[in-house]
């Protein structure tokens, strides 16, 4: 329980209501660039509705006044004041007909300007038959589901998609490249472009669609604030791991038994896609292991644990703002802490489509034992006389991840198998760091003796100096293993 109140009492502090609870960015406020530089999160395409009347339900929509591009958040960073505007929440699915607003993420554009109208309009311009392409989706997925139930009087869809293929050549000329985009369907009143969360039909939609993953049935009481209610929802509507092999991560994820485990009343429901919004935004390393993103939740345990939480936060915030490291050294600025009564999880996932993969849920860490972990990581760096190597902990974890999967690299083409394998078994010790578990360093042994001839005689672009550094690397890993262990013995 111990990551499920954290995400909670994180869900609470934020300033809320009950819409712009379940609201998160649709792209990331900002990001980190190769040389660490801070971008922007990406572009908008904007498509500006002509309609009848704003305010009206449905809307009658005549057709497309214009088309353009801006930076994504462009103008004043006020986090909450975009995310009322954008109006967005991740879809349910990958394979649903609806999205709960209308902005849809295309990523980043081929570079081949051809390229970049077939995934518009398909190879042979004729969208309508073909389900990859994003006109098919606007429509299929997205807005005739606005037409269908009565947000959108009929025809509209027809006419935006008229007004989308008249202007197909400058949608593709917008394109930025190397950057992510949306294209974010609204309305021009006045000469202004008012998003969808300024629109009173699209609010009113976004709500349907939250209230439908309410389900109604016999009264129940709240699995987290006790409340009596008729009206709850399974947790799997804000975590949609999918624990197939790791059933007992939460009481609530378990797809084979009853839906209501883990019943949450509507309040909570807000409370935690909340909490939930503030991990990806706020509480997310990405940067530690190649496509793993790793949630570090901070919780206090003992009396006055909100004020003290929020002091916590703070800090971490001021501390990132200050020292300008971004979100890579996240572990580091972790294991500075020296609150007593403070306690950090876990959890490592993947997404996968619209599930989250989780590889591992660390709960209860204490920041002493970060700092244990970088002691030992110190003293084996000085043992083995390296000195280029950082002395912080997040290197270490990116040590444990790239020494191990070094191996699955073979003559610099990647064998898939043996690096799927590698990774895993990095991911198990590093779980086992976090976790102070010992680690079995025989093992580790045994896989670099089996795996010491494939790096000798593997290419001959492996150079000497290359493979000294590598064995070197082993030394260490096997050394600072060993003393991790001895420490966790005592
Ligand atoms: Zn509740």
């Amino acid at each position: 329980m111990g990551f499920l109140n954290a995400v909670y009492e994180l869900g609470k502090q934020e300033e809320r209501d009950t819409l712009s609870s379940f609201l998160k960015l649709p792209l990331p406020f900002e990001k980190t660039g190769k040389n660490n530089e801070h971008k922007k999160g990406g572009n908008e395409i904007r498509v500006h509705l002509r309609v009848e009347n704003v305010n009206e339900n449905p809307i009658k929509v005549l057709g497309v006044n214009s088309i353009d591009l801006v930076d994504f958040m462009s103008g004043e960073k006020d986090i909450l004041k975009w995310k009322n505007k954008y109006l967005y929440r991740d879809p349910v699915g990958a394979n649903t007909s609806w999205k709960f607003t209308p902005i849809l993420k295309i990523g980043k554009p081929s570079k081949d300007e051809n390229k970049r109208k077939a995934t518009f309009i398909g190879e042979k311009g004729d969208w309508s038959k073909e389900n990859k392409t994003h006109f098919y989706k606007i429509k299929n997925k997205m807005l005739m589901d606005y037409e269908n139930s009565g947000y959108f009087t009929a025809g509209s869809v027809d006419r935006i998609m008229k007004g989308l293929e008249d202007e197909i050549d400058q949608i593709v000329d917008l394109f930025s490249e190397n950057e992510s985009h949306l294209i974010i369907f609204g309305v021009d009143v006045d000469e202004k472009f008012l998003y969808p969360g300024e629109i009173p039909a699209f609010k009113k939609y976004f709500k349907e669609k939250i209230d439908s993953q309410i389900g109604k049935g016999k009264t129940v009481k709240c699995s987290m604030c006790g409340k009596e209610t008729a009206s709850t929802v399974n947790l799997d509507k804000v975590f949609n791991f999918a624990t197939f092999d790791k059933k007992s991560f939460l009481p609530a994820l378990d797809k084979n038994s009853s839906s209501k485990v883990f019943p949450i009343c509507t309040d909570c429901f807000a409370i935690f896609s909340n909490g939930r919004e503030r991990l990806d935004r706020e509480f997310m390393d990405m940067r530690t292991i190649p496509g793993m993103r790793i949630w570090c939740i901070p919780e206090i345990i003992g009396s006055d644990s909100s004020s003290s939480l929020k002091n916590v936060v703070n800090q971490f915030k001021e501390y990132v703002a200050k020292e300008n490291t971004g979100i890579e050294d996240m572990f580091d600025s972790f294991a500075k802490f020296k609150n007593e009564n403070l306690l950090f999880h876990f959890v490592f996932w993947e997404p996968n489509n619209a599930q989250e993969i989780v590889h591992l849920m660390i709960e209860d860490v204490p920041p002493t034992h970060l700092r244990m972990i970088e002691k030992c990581w110190r003293e084996s760096l000085n043992a083995v006389g390296d000195n280029e190597k950082q002395k912080k902990l997040s290197r270490v974890l990116k040590f444990v991840y790239q020494t191990i999967t070094s191996f699955g690299k073979d003559g610099g083409k990647k064998n898939k198998a043996d690096l799927k394998v590698l990774r895993d078994f990095s991911i198990e010790i590093i779980g086992k760091l976090l976790n102070k578990e010992k680690i079995n360093v025989e093992s580790i042994k045994a896989l670099f003796v089996q795996l010491i001839p494939k790096l000798l005689y593997s290419s001959e672009d492996n150079s000497g100096v290359k493979r000294d550094s590598e064995i070197k690397d082993m030394f260490l890993m096997i050394d600072f293993i060993s003393r991790f262990n001895s420490e966790v013995r005592k």
